[in-house]
């Protein structure tokens, strides 16, 4: 396996400094199945203590589970201590971590045979579960016992959904009936975790394994306004790779409100929220002349393009032809502030109060309707005419 020269550099400095080193994880996956890994995890015997002495520049990431980063050549590094986890009381954490000398430990702990591979290079590969033979065939499999595994950490059971539709792997059956078997625990997973995994599933390739997630019982308890087998999924893989977009597929038949409410739920940030439901509210509007597209270019106009992707996916349309709509007008006049009259030349014309405001956007209607009479005399006619 070829490393980068800052990886290779820092199993050096840990094995000249009598401390052993590995690339573990992600990256060791990734590598074998001929991707370019994002960034790569380093597991060592070396203490967190002994991590800060040996390189210059380090940062504290998560010194409580033995996780601290090295900066070297600008480049971020987590180097994490072998640990076994302690007792789980709560489906959720260990109660304490334990760091241990032995690489063995570290990879008992992993959540998946894939994931629970490592690498240095005087020793090659520490495979002690199959991990690169399920590689191979495609198998996500838990470490050890999976119902224990799920019930000791239950977000592992989304974990391997999400890892199923992100890698195209299936899940293997034992694997799988515990995840059936232990579904429910999902319910002490706190909300934040449950989301990010929920997203990376979401904007995967095989996006529609949403469905194992929905079939297993799981989304009962932070989605229960989804029903099994009511919407068909195929399609969210075929949306670009945008999460508002791709929520707002699953949430298009609940309505603005009740998008909103699920959106809330999941703790997201407002912008993501307030999109997802305008999505969700305006999809099935009817958008076939330029008036309708400029109308709405004034209600969503940041969020237009991607209304106009979601529309044609579930329409079964044109694409296409609402992009090439879209651009037809994209330049006409949708908003207050490009409308060639403003309240100053109102209140010169004798209007007051809130009528400036009323006939300002009677004019800007007027002008989405007539794009090419967007000039401060036929604007003035016309209110002037409808004013009085
Ligand atoms: P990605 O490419 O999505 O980052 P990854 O395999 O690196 O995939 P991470 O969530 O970054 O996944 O976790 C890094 C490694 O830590 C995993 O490969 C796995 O070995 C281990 N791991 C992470 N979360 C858990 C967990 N909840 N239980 C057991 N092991 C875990
Ligand atoms: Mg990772």
């Amino acid at each position: 396996m070829e490393l980068p020269e800052g990886v290779v550099d820092i199993l050096e400095k840990l094995n000249k400094n009598g401390f052993e080193g590995y690339v573990v994880g992600g990256c060791v996956r990734d590598h074998i199945m001929g991707k370019t890994p994002h960034d790569y995890d380093i597991a060592t015997s070396a203490l967190p203590q002994d991590v800060k002495k040996i390189f210059d520049h380090t940062v504290d990431t998560g010194i409580k589970h033995g996780t601290v980063t090295v900066i070297a050549d600008k480049k971020h590094y987590e180097l994490t201590t072998y640990r076994i986890d302690g007792k789980y009381s709560d489906n959720r954490h260990p109660d304490e971590v334990i760091f241990t000398d032995r690489l063995s430990g570290d990879l008992s702990r992993r959540d998946f045979t894939v994931n629970a591979v490592a690498y240095n290079p005087q020793k090659g590969y520490v495979d002690l579960f199959g991990g690169r033979e399920d590689i191979k065939n495609k198998i996500i499999r838990g470490v050890g016992d999976p119902g224990k595994r799920f019930r000791e950490d239950a977000l592992r059971m989304m974990r391997a959904v999400r890892f199923s539709a992100q890698l195209d792997f299936e899940i293997e059956k034992n694997t799988l009936d515990a995840l059936m078997e232990n579904h429910e625990l999902i319910k002490n997973i706190s909300i934040e975790r449950i989301r990010e995994e929920l997203f990376k599933l979401i904007l995967s390739d095989n996006a529609e394994r949403l469905e194992i997630l929905i079939n297993s019982g799981m989304t009962k308890y932070f989605l229960p306004e989804i029903e099994a087998g009511k919407t068909d999924y195929t399609a969210l893989s075929a949306l670009s790779k945008n999460v508002v977009l791709r929520l707002a597929y699953i949430l298009k038949d609940m309505g603005s409100e009740k998008a909103y409410e699920i959106a809330k739920r999941l703790k997201w940030d407002n912008k993501s929220i307030r999109d997802t439901a305008m999505l969700v509210r305006l999809w099935d509007r009817d958008i076939t002349s330029p008036y309708s597209m400029r109308k709405l270019k004034s209600i969503a106009e940041d969020i237009t393009p991607l209304l106009l992707e979601l529309k044609s996916v579930i329409e079964g349309s044109s694409y296409e032809r609402y992009r090439e709509l879209y651009a037809s007008v994209e330049n006409d006049c949708t908003s207050l502030k490009d409308l060639a009259a403003d309240g100053d030349d109102l209140i010169k014309a004798g209007f007051r109060g809130q009528e400036i405001g009323e006939r300002l956007n009677m004019a800007l209607d007027y002008v989405m309707h007539y794009p090419d009479r967007n000039n401060k005399n036929e604007l003035m006619d016309y209110i002037n005419e409808k004013g009085r």
